[in-house]
């Protein structure tokens, strides 16, 4: 089988791979986020090394966002919004595309560790399914009828409003662009917000778990209504506290309070909502499977 490179792009970090699936992922490499030519520069040397050294077929970008994931458009393969500073209007798989000649594959990081759970992970044979990150940022994507989400743009499944619990000490919320949206109540700078110290910091009897767990239920019970997801799977930084799961299980089945009719929910919830199958390396993967489908569909 040819190689295949993958960048899983982050806000803060950028992780480069080659390999061809979770079986044979070599040779990682890491640096941090920093301007747009520099940060993207070091992936294309990085790149440029290994296709020297055994030929790459394609390469996959599982990126932060806003981006523009419409290859119809001009802007196809674009970091656009951004609030980060330099990456705003940044033309991110072209210049990856025209430095390496190899076909690119680009999504955002959540569509892309989506697409790597439904190869390899745990979303293996289901069309219908979502994957959400809970760290720096909050974000979703998934799978609708096998094809990955896209529409007007991309879900931004982290920004939906939520109402502030009665309970809550700053109900008001974090996220500069909405208060009290799902990213704005439970990302990890919220979280560290709220409670004046980091998240890991906070043992499993804190109250700030009942509050996170509370929130990300809420809004996991909008999903499930809208998009009626076959399984859920909630990775990213957060999420490594792994006590969040029954709690979250737990307060999902009080908030549907019976009324979707499924096993897989009211019998089975242990297996709907689920930590990535490729544990932490959903995102690198994710990556990889958006080059496979590139080399694919070239
Ligand atoms: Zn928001």
């Amino acid at each position: 089988m040819p190689l295949f490179g993958g960048i899983e792009a982050g806000g803060t970090k950028f992780v480069c791979a080659v390999g061809t699936g979770p079986d044979d992922l070599r040779n990682e490499v890491r640096f941090s986020t920093t301007k747009p030519e520099e940060t993207i520069g070091q992936a294309i040397a990085y790149f440029e090394e290994q296709h020297r050294q055994e030929p790459l077929a394609a390469i996959g970008i599982a990126s932060f966002g806003p981006v523009d994931p419409n290859p119809d458009s001009d802007r196809w393969g674009y970091i656009t919004t951004t609030p980060k500073p330099h990456w705003a209007d940044t033309d991110f798989a072209g210049a990856i595309g025209r430095a390496l000649d190899l076909p690119v594959g680009f999504d955002t990081d959540v569509n892309g560790a989506a697409l790597g759970e439904y190869r390899w992970g745990a979303a293996r044979g289901l069309e219908n399914f979502i994957y959400l990150t809970i760290g720096t940022g909050v974000g979703g994507g998934g799978l609708v009828n096998g094809r990955l989400m896209h529409g007007l743009v991309h879900p931004e499944m982290g920004h939906i409003y939520l109402s502030p619990h009665p309970d809550d000490p700053h109900p008001e919320g974090f996220c500069p662009f909405h208060g009290h949206c799902l990213e704005g109540m439970i990302n990890g700078p919220a979280l560290e917000q709220r409670w004046d110290r980091p998240g890991e910091t906070l043992p499993e009897d804190h109250p700030a778990w009942e509050l996170e767990a509370h929130y990300l239920a809420l809004g996991l019970e909008s999903f499930i209504c809208t998009l009626s997801p076959q399984r859920i799977i909630l990775g990213g930084g957060v999420m490594g506290q792994s006590h969040l799961f029954p709690m979250v299980r737990q307060k999902v089945l009080e908030l549907l309070n019976g009324y979707v009719q499924s096993p897989a929910i009211l019998e089975h919830i242990d297996e709907y909502i689920v930590p990535p199958g490729l544990g932490s390396k959903a995102g690198v993967l994710g990556a990889i499977a958006l080059a496979h489908q590139a080399a694919e569909d070239s």
